[in-house]
């Protein structure tokens, strides 16, 4: 039996596994065997070059007779010809923009070439054709690899150019033919009822697909072997997490809650009624409660937490709500004591009988206040604590911590929810997650898949749709005046307005040092004139456009205090403008502002647009959303925004910012290619693969949670929770 652990050596040569060390850092058989090939060049026979014909898929063996290399004139960038002969005849093939082909393509150079074959000017050419190169600097290979080849699909393997593709096929090829039949790990019923392939036949025909078909078998057994890990890993955390004893809390009949929903200024949704029917019986269990609540901006979840809060301050126990930055924090603990009204004032001289306190503790609290906090949190005084990260990396003392409310999870990682959560001792306090970020169905079963989801599906009565509309600056830059005009009669009618750059600017260095500004923006990979700033924006408003409003500024690098004043002054409308980085992008509840301007719009995600203009119309009256961008028409960067403008469906918009990023990066297999557990895995492919493992896993899990019946099994889920691969279950 040959152990997928086992180091590569015996089976390829000191060469070879030296450099797929030092270059893929594969050492054993499984990593090897797991390095799929990233797509099959479709070769036809060898072809003799007079018989080439357009329009077919060839593969060619022929020596390069001349190379070189010239700066095109219509484009940008450089074009390499490559003349190669074979019987005479010569063949053109095209690279563009390819560094270094020259210079591999020495004249002699024997090859394989394989593409398809075009037409320019008259020459029959292919470009960039997939090439196994022999002699010149491969010296080691010879010319008999040509029949292995020759009539198959082609895998091509990501390679490194001291590590060509070809060289990782023949190691692959080696290891395959030496080994034996690995043990399945997965059961034979499992594979059975689904008509997958065994493993053994399933690497094979990944490696050395005969016919198209094999690598698709293939393939589909192997995802399903890695949404099956995912979900057994997921599958015994939630098990675990569920077993864990927790702080009861039975609904107190005329208690804070009651009182609460008896002087709610208005009617609930029909979801912040059933979800909070959940949570309360959620509550009231042995077990913890881990909850996801996802509800589109502005869906009311605030009102949600609050009275899961109420209920266990009832049960005479605390209730912690963690919010992502500092202004949230602040905006929630001034939402939490308005809504409480006297219920949140005990122990003032209007506070009722019941009343429970609500107390804000962040990381730029003073000295002396935060040791009160602390007191009066460790004392049981205050009911409510509301806070930033500070809460969770301070010791933080609970008299009796009873839930753990975490908003707009996405800024949160399961690790920082859990060190609160893991405080106390014995018991695990209850879990409700809120997330504004609509997640697709299999991200939310995979990224969020130890917890239970429930949905607030429509907004509150009496909201107006967010108007959006992209202000091409590039081809209309009349528009930009005219958005600063509708801005104008915004503010003019009573309303007022937020202006959003993707960085701090000023002196404050770039994006990347800003914490309130997400990775999405300001990439630093393009030559595009650096991301507008706030400080550079906001006077230039000031002296202009905007003149005689007025202008606060607000980003994450002020100090707490003037965070806190401006919020508060554009929160009572002392403010008209706010120009801000996105540190509002989370959260800001502020009904009077009707307009937003975001600059340089194409620098942002999608779902930070989205999370962006939810910041207005938020009152009764429409608001509007102006896009301010330079990217031109017709590039996908427009088309993004364009997205943007035509649906207001967050779910929607979800789904297109998951396909327009690179979805390893949403299971944490990042682009540098550092090797995740998932290779093949696809959130929005393999939906139903995912789903099914889901049931299959825990299935599995609920009867034998250690899967020591299936040794098999734990070893994948070990595979993929081990040595930081489980990124994803840590990153949200
Ligand atoms: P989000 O889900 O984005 O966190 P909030 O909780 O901030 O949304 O709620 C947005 C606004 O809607 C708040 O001003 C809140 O008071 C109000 N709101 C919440 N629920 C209702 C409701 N059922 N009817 C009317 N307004 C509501
Ligand atoms: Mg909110």
């Amino acid at each position: 039996m040959t152990d997928f652990t086992a180091p590569l050596r015996p089976f390829v040569g000191q060469a070879a596994a030296n450099a797929l060390a030092a270059q893929l850092g594969i050492a054993t058989v499984g990593a090897l065997l797991r390095h799929y090939p990233r797509r099959y060049a479709e070769r036809g026979k060898l072809t003799d070059l007079s018989k080439l014909e357009l329009g077919e898929h060839v593969t060619v063996l022929a020596r390069v007779q001349s190379a070189s290399e010239r700066y095109m004139l219509a484009r940008k960038g450089k074009v390499a010809e490559v003349v190669i002969t074979s019987g005479g005849r010569t063949l053109t093939l095209t690279f563009f923009n390819a560094r270094g082909i020259v210079r591999r393509l020495k004249v002699g150079t024997v090859g394989l070439f394989a593409g398809k074959v075009t037409e320019f000017r008259g020459n029959l050419q292919l470009t960039h054709p997939a090439m196994i190169l022999f002699g010149g600097d491969q010296e080691d290979s010879d010319i008999d690899e040509v029949d292995e080849f020759a009539g198959s699909l082609l895998p091509i393997y990501s390679a490194t150019t001291k590590l060509p593709s070809w060289k990782i096929a023949r190691c692959v090829r080696q290891v395959l033919d030496m080994m034996d039949e690995p043990e399945d790990p997965v059961p034979m019923e499992i594979l059975a009822e689904r008509g997958l392939p065994g493993l053994g036949q399933a690497l094979r025909g990944i490696h050395l697909p005969d016919r198209d078909l094999d690598w698709r078998c293939a393939r589909e057994r192997l995802v399903w072997d890695e949404a099956l890990a995912v979900q057994l890993a997921l599958s015994r955390r939630r098990l675990a997490a569920r077993r864990r004893p927790a702080p009861a809390c039975p609904p107190v009949p005329g208690g804070l809650s009651d009182a609460f929903d008896a002087r709610l200024p208005f009617t609930l949704t029909k979801g912040q009624r059933e979800v909070g029917e959940v949570i309360t019986r959620d509550l009231a269990g042995n077990h913890p409660m881990n909850r996801l609540v996802q509800g589109d901006v502005g869906a009311g979840k605030t009102v949600v937490a609050l009275r899961a809060m109420l209920r266990v301050v009832d049960a005479g126990r605390q209730a912690a709500m963690l919010a992502p930055t500092e202004v949230l924090a602040a905006q929630h603990a001034r939402t939490l004591r308005e809504l409480l009204g006297p219920l949140g004032r005990a122990g003032e001289l209007d506070g009722a009988q019941s009343a429970t306190r609500v107390c804000l503790l962040t990381g730029s609290l003073g000295a002396k206040a935060r040791k009160q906090a602390l007191l009066d949190v460790v004392s049981g005084a205050v009911g409510i604590v509301v806070g930033t990260h500070a809460l969770i990396q301070d010791r933080v003392e609970f008299a009796d911590l009873g839930l753990v409310v975490v908003d707009e999870q996405h800024r949160f990682g399961v690790e920082q929810r859990d060190a609160l959560r893991g405080r106390d001792g014995e018991r695990t306090p209850h879990l409700l997650v809120m997330t504004a970020t609509p997640i697709p169905r299999t991200v939310a079963m995979t990224v969020y898949g130890d917890l239970e989801v429930s949905a607030l599906r429509e907004l509150p009565a009496g909201r107006s749709p967010v108007a959006t509309t992209v202000v091409p600056v590039g081809e209309k830059p009349a528009w930009l005046q005219r958005a600063w005009n509708r801005l104008r009669e915004e503010v003019a009618k009573g309303h007022q307005a937020f202006v959003v750059c993707p960085r701090i600017g000023g002196d404050v260095g770039g994006a990347a040092a800003d914490e309130d500004v997400p990775a999405e923006s300001g990439q630093p990979d393009d030559d595009r004139r650096p991301p507008l700033g706030v400080l550079d924006v906001a006077p230039m408003l000031a002296e202009g456009p905007l003149a005689g409003l007025r202008l606060g500024v607000l980003h994450g690098k002020l100090p707490a205090d003037d965070k806190d004043a401006v919020m508060r002054a554009f929160t009572v409308g002392e403010l008209d403008v706010l120009v801000a980085t996105t540190v509002i992008e989370v959260g800001v509840d502020v009904p009077n502002a009707t307009a937003i301007v975001i600059m340089d719009a194409d620098r942002f995600g999608l779902s930070a647009l989205h999370q962006l203009r939810g910041r207005v119309g938020r009152g009764g009256v429409a608001g509007v959303c102006l896009l301010v961008t330079e990217a031109p028409a017709g590039t996908s960067t427009r088309e993004r925004l364009d997205a943007v403008a035509a649906t207001t469906d967050g779910f929607e918009l979800a789904r297109r910012d998951l396909e327009l990023r690179r979805e390893g990066d949403v299971l944490g297999a990042t682009q540098s290619g550092r090797r995740s557990g998932l290779r093949l895995l696809s959130l929005l492919r393999d939906e139903q693969t995912i789903t099914d493992a889901r049931e299959v896993a825990w299935r599995l899990v609920a009867g034998d949670p250690a899967l020591r019946l299936h040794p098999g099994l734990a070893a994948m889920v070990a595979d993929i929770v081990d040595a930081g691969r489980a990124e994803f279950l840590e990153k949200t």
